[in-house]
């Protein structure tokens, strides 16, 4: 069996995290440890925390680092992430998280950091016609609907907008975006785990792009040749 991964993936809304985080996940036999999921599967059991983050998540704000990091702490210490590692997608978004992120992995550390680079214009297209399934968080748009009458290919959930992809929400994270998230690029960078590859192309360029650099960090640890890849 392929070697598991402990990889991030980082790229502003829209950019296509999502489902290469389910591909990477399929590739390396690793859990898909997405925070925005968990999240919105808390909000929809109405558990305490679910209470706590619905509100700031409809508005697109950033939930509180301790709450979020508590969650991840959790899930990461589990035996499935612990054995074989993980693609974690919507964390960290803010210089805390990263070092917190850090110091639960100690004396491990993360592979790889890939980011997904796309330009803002083509971002806000593929967020306006972006549809999501309400159970198992598969992806879908208004031009690549789910088979059957909005009803989910993989789960047979309910296929919906979400709440915070409203034109004003949207123009909200994106902004938060760029202040709180893009410095952790910089972080890693000098962390010496980033690796930037464009995220536009098809589904399947960007997976093969993303399976190449991390092939090439382990054939050569430590070292990264090049930060661009195309
Ligand atoms: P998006 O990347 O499209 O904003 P996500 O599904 O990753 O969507 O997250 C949805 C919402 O959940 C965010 O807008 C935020 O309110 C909350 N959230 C998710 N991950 C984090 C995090 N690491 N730190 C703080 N808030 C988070």
């Amino acid at each position: 069996m392929v070697p598991g991964v402990r990889l991030v993936v980082l790229g502003k809304q829209g950019a296509g995290k999502g489902t290469q985080c389910v591909r990477l996940s399929h590739h390396y036999v690793v859990p898909h440890v997405s925070t925005g999921d968990m999240l919105r599967a808390a909000v929809k059991s109405k558990t305490p925390l679910g209470l706590r983050a619905r509100e700031m998540m409809d508005r697109g704000e950033l939930l509180p680092d301790d709450l979020v990091m508590e969650m991840v702490g959790e899930r990461i210490n589990e035996s499935d992430t612990r054995a074989r590692g993980f693609i974690l997608d919507g964390c960290p978004r803010t210089i805390a998280q990263a070092e917190q992120l850090a110091e639960m992995l100690r004396p491990d550390r993360l592979d790889l950091v890939l980011d997904l680079d796309v330009p803002t214009s083509l971002v806000l297209e593929r967020l306006a016609s972006r549809r999501v399934c309400v159970d198992c968080g598969a992806n879908y748009s208004v031009t690549n609907p789910p088979m059957i009458n909005w009803t989910c290919d993989v789960c047979g959930g309910q296929v919906i907008q979400r709440e915070d992809d409203t034109a004003e929400a949207i123009s909200r994270r994106l902004e938060l975006y760029e202040r709180q998230t893009a410095p952790l690029i910089e972080w890693y960078h000098k962390h010496k785990l980033l690796v930037t590859i464009p995220g536009t192309g098809s589904p399947d360029d960007v997976t093969a792009r993303a399976v190449r650099v991390i092939e090439e960090r382990r054939s050569a640890p430590g070292i990264l040749k090049s930060e661009e890849f195309s």
